[in-house]
């Protein structure tokens, strides 16, 4: 049973005068806000400038229109929840502070927030901004179930010039929704229950559009940013942010708060704000020779759950060591600075998430959960997704090729499990309707998870690269990668290239080897092209 607000803090539950948060202290270091440029003092008013223009309201997503803002470029975002587990709620103290840098001379710019929580105020660089809430456009789904994005529009008291720092400040409470995305899965900020009635805080899993159901930015993946985040809740909760634990200090009314600093650039979609009853350890590290780091470890297994389910969790992430060191050594170095995970109990999510630096598993009916392939899946993620992302909604195939590769490829050499050639056979020789929807046009957002096109099929084309040319130019590939796109994204073309141009072949088979990745992520019908085309 999860707990109510007036349990004891289960064994194992945080609590802030243990001896372990002075170490924890020495971890983070809270990133810096951009310094504020004085508006009023720069700028032309907005009514006086005619140069300076609306942001756009969209970053031209093909699957999704309705995400993403152009006209600033956001820094970092600092994201301070009140939260109240007993009603999911956000109270007052709950305020978003996004460091922006603005790339035109902008009369008004929009965030990504749902309407479900209610704003209270908007500065920017202190002083009061007007503001309104709308649906954003097109429709996302015909399917009324289907949550449609919401626009936080803000107009400043003056016009922002390009080049200038900007500070906005989102003050906000209410309670906040989950988005139901197409395909009718739920998303964002989930209220955790392990059954209907049993809720011992929030589930953040955001992908892909989640994060702007509980704070208001930039949804999209272009425009990373550091984060950090501090959650205050009543004593005997856990709450886990992006990154490294800075401290955790009580305060007024029998309360914690929690705050966490991620310093290197996040996707939105990759944000933590999680709260329940854990049993929750920070004591474990483990080193990675090929970045020569120490990395701690934070993990958090929802304390409701049953004995034997929480054992198999700890049995499945102590292979996180040894996870990561196989990654590491052939994706390179690992790109964060810490790592761990959240084996929550809420079976109405139905899947696992790459958070940056800890994994979001939902568990099932029976308990937490964490599945040891799922795993390897989530650790791959944060090198391939996190480090470098996919450029677009539409090329989640990179992302999720990758971490399908990886989970097969370490079963095969870890736990001598299916060899990928036998992976990629399996793949190629399956029914011809698997292949009528092309990994690289996906088509519709409801398609965005689907499994064949998203993740079999890349995972495939992977694989056989990785045949064509030999598993050292293939790890070298990967190298490549998260060296040239590191903390950024990369879409196809640049991807197509670096596989080409590392794969050795001469002129004839790399013009084929294009054809080979063209047929795998757009032909609508079964690749022709296969490894045993390009032996010599
Ligand atoms: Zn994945």
């Amino acid at each position: 049973m999860n707990g109510s607000p007036d349990r004891d803090p289960p064994p194992g539950a945080a609590v802030c005068d243990d001896p372990g948060i002075a170490r924890r202290l020495l971890i983070g270091t809270p990133a810096l806000l951009a310094t504020a440029t004085t508006i009023l003092g720069l700028c032309l008013p907005a009514s006086a400038g005619a140069a300076f223009t609306p942001g756009a309201t969209t970053l031209g997503d093909p699957l999704f229109p309705q995400i993403g803002n152009g006209g600033y470029d956001v820094g970092h975002y600092d994201i301070a929840l009140n939260y109240a587990p007993a009603t999911n709620s956000l109270g007052a103290g709950t305020v978003t502070t996004i460091a922006a840098v603005a790339t035109q001379d902008l009369s008004s710019f929009t965030f990504d927030f749902q309407p479900d929580l209610q704003i209270s105020g908007v500065t920017i660089d202190g002083h009061a901004a007007t503001f309104n809430q709308r649906d954003a456009k097109p429709r996302l789904s015909r399917n009324p179930k289907v949550t449609q994005p919401g626009k936080l529009i803000i107009v400043p008291p003056a016009g922002i010039a390009t080049g200038s720092n900007f500070v906005v400040k989102v003050t906000y409470s209410g309670v906040p929704e989950p988005i139901t995305d197409a395909d009718v899965s739920i998303e964002g900020w989930v209220r955790a229950c392990s059954t209907p009635g049993n809720c011992d805080g929030s589930f953040t899993v955001n992908e892909p559009i989640g994060a702007q159901s509980w704070f208001p930015c930039n949804n999209y993946m272009t425009d990373k940013a550091t984060v950090s985040t501090e959650i205050t809740v009543p004593n005997g909760y856990t709450a886990l942010g992006t990154g490294e634990l800075a401290s955790c200090v009580a305060g007024p009314g029998e309360t914690t708060t929690w705050s966490w600093t991620e310093d290197d650039p996040t996707a939105t979609y990759l944000t933590s704000a999680s709260v329940g009853r854990f049993e929750y350890d920070d004591s474990q590290t483990l080193f990675d020779p090929t970045g020569s780091v120490t990395l701690p470890i934070y993990a958090a297994i929802d304390s409701a759950g049953p004995a034997s389910a929480k054992d198999e969790v700890r049995d499945a992430a102590s292979q996180i060591p040894s996870g990561i060191n196989f990654l590491s050594r052939r994706f390179g170095p690992y790109p964060f600075d810490s790592v761990g995970y959240v084996a929550d109990w809420v079976p109405a999510v139905g899947y696992a998430l790459e958070n940056q630096t800890k994994p979001h598993f939902a568990g099932d009916k029976r308990g937490p959960v964490v599945d040891p392939g799922e795993l390897v899946h989530e650790l791959a993620h944060q090198w391939m997704g996190n480090d470098v992302t996919a450029r677009t909604w539409q090329e989640i195939w990179f992302n999720e090729g990758w971490a399908t590769f990886a989970e097969i490829y370490f079963d095969a050499r870890v736990n001598g499990g299916e060899s990928p050639k036998k992976f990629f056979r399996t793949v190629i020789r399956s029914k011809g309707k698997n292949f009528r929807i092309a990994p690289a046009d996906l088509g519709s957002a409801a398609n965005l998870f689907s499994g064949f096109p998203v993740y079999s099929r890349p995972g495939a084309m992977l694989e056989g690269y990785r045949e064509i040319v030999g598993s050292k130019r293939f790890f070298a590939f990967a190298r490549a990668l998260t060296t040239e796109h590191a903390y950024s994204t990369i879409s196809e073309r640049p991807f197509v290239n670096a596989a080409v141009n590392g794969s050795g072949l001469r002129p004839n088979a790399a013009g084929k080897l294009r054809t080979y990745f063209r047929q795998w992520l757009h032909r609508e019908g079964k690749p022709t092209l296969t490894p045993a085309d390009f032996r010599r």
